[in-house]
């Protein structure tokens, strides 16, 4: 059963080691800048856990934290002095932003060529034309990963989920990895017909444990991005873990899937936008 379970943290371990030779010998170190807004607790913890890792690899980090009831003004200024910042090449804005701050405006004020996320319009319309802009989002840019050594070509490829940082980028992603790919989402019908078909299976849609095995086909390959707590605390995924098992080939666990694969992309992120400042090509 083991040889069924893709070990993320393992594979994203790897990623950050080989970062942390590259970036043992430099002068001036990558350089990564996160904002966060208010006090969301999860949010809290994935900053936290994105500017130690930063720092344990040996990059520059800086973290701007801004009241909830931060003006528009007051985040378009840090974002400016961030971007004229030679110190820092990647500036993240993590998301979900307070309802009054809408986020669109925000992630188009950072330079494409310091949006480590890749969620500002340059990057989008990049991958969505098939062509390298400077980022591309850390999650699905994980679950490609993944997938590394997996033959996607002619599959076919379901993505439950439509939302701008997962869905739609993991689907564009696999799309030009010429994956036949469908995307599902809460308005999709007979849901259980389209996963039944899916070779590959990418569940984000942040509802606990929601897919079972009859909706799996026998052999998939499944990845599970959820994110969700239990009433005993615990995190579980969007993937109904032990009832999938019997049936799938291969599989991520959550936690110790995508997760750990996110902060390591992003980290490569940061490393890759570092390089093309250096090299000058803007
Ligand atoms: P969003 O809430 O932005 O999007 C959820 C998507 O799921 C929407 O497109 C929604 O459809 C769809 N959906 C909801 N319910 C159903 C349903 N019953 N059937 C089919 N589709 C449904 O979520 P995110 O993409 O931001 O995140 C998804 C999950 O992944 C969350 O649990 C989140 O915590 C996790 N996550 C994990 C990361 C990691 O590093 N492991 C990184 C980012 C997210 P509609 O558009 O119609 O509303």
């Amino acid at each position: 059963m083991e040889t069924k379970i893709i070990n993320g943290s393992e594979i994203a371990k790897k990623i950050t080691e080989n970062l942390k030779k590259q970036v043992e010998n430099l002068d001036v170190k990558p350089g990564l800048a996160v904002i966060i807004i208010g006090n969301d607790e999860a949010s809290r913890i994935y900053v936290k856990n994105k500017v130690k890792t930063a720092r344990e690899i040996g990059f520059y980090s800086v973290l701007k934290e801004l009241p909830s009831d931060c003006t528009k003004e007051m985040l378009f200024s840090v974002i400016e002095e961030l971007n004229n910042d030679k110190n820092i090449n990647g500036i993240l804005l993590q998301l979900p932003l307070p309802k009054h701050l809408k986020k669109e405006d925000f992630l188009d004020k950072i330079l494409p060529y310091k949006d480590v996320d890749g969620f500002n319009s340059y990057n989008t319309g990049k991958l969505a034309r098939g062509e390298k802009g400077y980022a591309i989002p850390c999650t699905p840019k994980g679950i490609m990963k993944l997938l590394e050594n997996i033959e996607i070509e002619g599959k076919n490829a379901v993505i439950l989920g439509r939302s701008n940082i997962v869905g739609k980028p993991a689907a564009l992603m696999l799309l030009n990895r010429n994956a036949t790919v469908t995307i599902a989402h809460s308005k999709t019908k007979d849901l259980e017909k389209i996963t039944q078909n899916a070779d590959i299976l990418i569940c984000a849609i942040g509802k606990k444990e929601f897919v079972k095995k009859e909706m799996i086909k026998q052999g998939a390959i499944i990845i599970d991005v959820g994110i969700n707590r239990k009433s005993d605390g615990k995190l579980t995924g969007d993937v109904d873990f032990n009832d999938v098992m019997e049936k799938v080939s291969l599989i991520t666990p959550v936690p110790k899937g995508v997760g750990p694969m996110t902060i390591a992309c992003l980290m490569e992120n940061t490393y890759e936008l570092y390089l093309a400042q250096k090299r000058g090509i803007l």
